[in-house]
């Protein structure tokens, strides 16, 4: 797929289609032979100059989420909206479930953002320390992290 190389692209108008992103697995860049293509449906701004398609942040942005999407759901991943749900049902801030979970609080905005999908070892973790017979026999552990601030 071309898409627009002017310098100033102006949109025109907006169509469906559907680009083909390859995507290189995790810690693999440059290795080619595992890369995964990506059919990603975009609502595309057409640029008036050259009548391709204009590949800008937000295109970029939608095309992330949307593999990011279909990774998580390969991997079987806990979605944003689990992982938000999960963390409200204990009442914790999104610092407080970092502590928790002995992970870096961007990391998890990063998921709830939607910007990047978890991981298997996180979600592991996540779906047991965050089961009710877990909590059950641990409530100290988050009465301790919601009156430490
Ligand atoms: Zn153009």
């Amino acid at each position: 797929m071309e898409f627009c190389q002017c310098k100033k692209p102006r949109p025109y108008k907006f169509l469906d289609m559907e680009i083909t992103e390859r995507v290189l697995p995790r810690g693999r860049r440059g290795i080619n032979n595992k890369a995964k293509d990506y059919a990603v449906p975009i609502r595309a701004a057409i640029c008036e100059h050259c009548d391709r398609p204009i590949y800008g942040p937000s295109e970029k942005k939608e095309i992330k989420l949307h593999i990011n999407n279909q990774l998580r759901k390969e991997k079987g991943l806990l979605s944003p909206q689990e992982i938000i749900a999960i963390r409200k049902k204990l009442g914790l801030t999104v610092e407080q479930f970092a502590k928790y979970l002995k992970a870096n609080p961007k990391t998890i905005y990063a998921w709830e953002a939607n910007y990047c999908p978890s991981n298997l070892i996180a979600n592991e973790l996540i779906r047991i320390k965050c089961s009710d017979t877990y909590i059950q026999t641990n409530q100290g552990e988050i009465q301790q992290l919601k009156s430490a601030q």
